[in-house]
């Protein structure tokens, strides 16, 4: 399943392109039982105010989402990013934060 940790993640405004590779890298998390957990999309602010993302983010613009690493086992970790580098194609780039999987639109 692709699901959103909860109801303030916004999707409006994302490209096509970030909802492809959503889709791709949901395959590779399935091949590990595992759902792909959407922790961020394109909101800007909290209800505060203050900016969720940092300057220059791809986040506001539909250019990136955020996925829950959590629940991903240390031991298959590392090959499920590479698997998703491999099934996703060179335009997109993962970064690996500790609360989280990064992934954004970064067309060569
Ligand atoms: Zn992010």
């Amino acid at each position: 399943m692709i699901v959103l940790k909860d109801q303030t993640v916004k999707l409006s405004g994302i490209k096509p392109e970030m909802v492809m590779a959503a889709i791709l890298t949901h395959q590779v998390f399935q091949k590990y039982n595992l759902d792909l957990i959407i922790t961020a999309g394109t909101e800007e602010f909290y209800p505060d105010g203050t900016q969720i993302h940092m300057d220059g983010s791809k986040h506001p613009k539909g250019e990136a989402l955020d996925y829950r690493s959590s629940h991903i086992p240390d031991a298959v970790y590392t090959k499920l990013c590479s698997d998703i580098v491999d099934a996703v194609g060179i335009e997109f780039q993962l970064i690996r934060h500790e609360s989280h999987l990064h992934q954004e639109l970064d067309p060569k």
